[in-house]
């Protein structure tokens, strides 16, 4: 079956918004079984949305178009679309009521030039939107020249809290009624770190094709500091070939995996300090708390995790965490000594099981002889002693903020998977 999604904006052609429909929209449609065949963003112009709608319909059962169903001159996807079916527009009286009603609970009037909104292409059915004015619309185009197959044409509008919950709640269901029933589809995703992308394949490569023979279907994704693999089958058959998959990757990559589905890394560190009764602290210079800041995007942290410090300043490193002058001076702030000293001075005072350190150069300037931007230090004090690392992220500041930020976790969490052990003593 071929679907198509259509994202209409001209503030999505200037850069101004990212495309984020696109993304979510495939991935609750995939979730559900089906997968998107093509996907094109355009203006808010009225020739280019009418040819986009037009050939979708040629070629796909399903077409999702995006934006423009608004009051405002610009959202004009709803006239075309009738115009280009060929249907009559007609004021629906219950759009108009709960038009009213929106703008009545917020104690205001509604505008006449809102109940544009009202106006319904005969025959289509209407997708209440709790959340603003505009509501969805869903046509059945008969096969005929437009469509040759028979298409359904679901329109949503832009905002994103309008149209998440209105998929959810309204199309996906009445897409699960309307559309033939796919074959079952399997996805496993296995998140990996510390691991590039190539090596990766490398490792996996030979082992796959008696597997892919088989119908599995294997793809990678890289991000700044991870990848990953995702294992696909379709049919009852898709099942076993995926967990045979997974098994054979955990096999091969080990504890580079951390995790599977919309698992992050922070909570992959949370979860095995919860195990391990762990108590974590972070002491950070080039990161600028962002190691602290994702370990608190999870729920449960505060179970596990004391506190942090962002030690920018030389002073700072000497003061809160103990880091001597003499050090200092003999080493340099962005030096494998200071981040040990970091860490374990960082440990002591928080009395926990293990505490991080990172002390680096984001750049663009700052370099010194032997220490070229991008380079950081990064060490972990815990129970079975000090393990330090140095890096090269040659990037731009905030990649080089986030890639350090995950290498600094990854040790964290792989010094915590060898166990808590104890605090140390006072
Ligand atoms: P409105 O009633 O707000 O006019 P609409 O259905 O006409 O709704 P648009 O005007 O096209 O929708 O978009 C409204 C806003 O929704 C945009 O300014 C943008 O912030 C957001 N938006 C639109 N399309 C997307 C998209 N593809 N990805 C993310 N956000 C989007």
């Amino acid at each position: 079956m071929n679907i198509e999604i259509i994202n209409t904006g001209s503030e999505l052609m200037l850069g101004r918004v990212l495309n984020t429909h696109q993304r979510w929209i495939c991935r609750q449609l995939a979730d559900a079984g089906w997968i998107v065949t093509r996907q094109l963003g355009i203006p808010d112009n009225g020739p280019a949305i009418r040819d986009a709608v037009a050939e979708a319909l040629a070629r796909a059962e399903l077409v999702i178009t995006t934006g423009g169903l608004g009051p405002t001159s610009d959202d004009i996807t709803r006239d075309l679309v009738a115009e280009l079916l060929g249907l009559p527009l007609r004021e629906d009286s219950s759009i108009r009521e709960a038009i009213a009603r929106f703008f009545a609970i917020r104690g205001r009037e509604a505008p006449e030039s809102v109940m544009v909104q009202a106006r319904v292409p005969e025959g289509a059915r209407v997708l209440a939107n709790a959340c603003g004015t505009a509501p969805g619309l869903v046509i059945q185009v008969p096969a005929g020249r437009l469509a040759p197959h028979g298409s359904w044409l679901v329109m949503l509008p832009g905002p994103p809290r309008e149209l998440h919950p209105m998929f959810t709640d309204q199309v996906v269901p009445l897409l699960r009624q309307c559309l033939p029933e796919q074959p079952r589809f399997t996805c496993v995703t296995l998140r990996t770190t510390g691991i590039g992308e190539s090596w990766l394949e490398e490792r996996l490569a030979p082992h796959l094709p008696p597997l892919l023979a088989r119908g599995l279907e294997v793809g990678y994704c890289a991000r700044s500091g991870e990848v990953d693999v995702r294992l696909a089958g379709r049919g009852e058959s898709g099942v076993a070939v995926v967990q045979q998959a997974e098994a054979l990757v955990r096999a091969r990559l080990g504890e580079s995996i951390y995790g599977t589905g919309d698992d992050s890394l922070e909570q992959a560190v949370i979860r095995c300090a919860l195990q391990q009764a762990a108590r974590l602290a972070v002491a950070e210079s080039c990161t600028g708390g962002l190691v602290s800041h994702r370990l608190t995007n999870v729920p449960g942290a505060s179970q596990v995790y004391w506190g942090g410090w962002v030690t920018y300043d030389n002073q700072a490193k000497t003061t809160q965490l103990g880091v001597a002058p003499a050090l200092l001076a003999a080493e340099g702030a962005v030096s494998e000594a200071c981040a040990r000293s970091m860490a374990e001075g960082a440990r002591t005072r928080a009395q926990a099981t293990h505490a991080g350190a990172i002390t680096g150069i984001a750049g663009p300037t700052g370099a010194t002889p032997g220490k070229p931007v991008g380079t950081a230090f990064i060490a972990v004090a815990s129970p079975h002693g000090t393990l330090a690392k140095r890096f090269l992220n040659s990037y731009d500041r905030e990649t080089f903020k986030q890639v350090t930020s995950q290498q600094a976790l990854e040790m964290l969490r792989r010094s915590l998977l060898h166990g808590a052990g104890t605090p140390p003593a006072t």
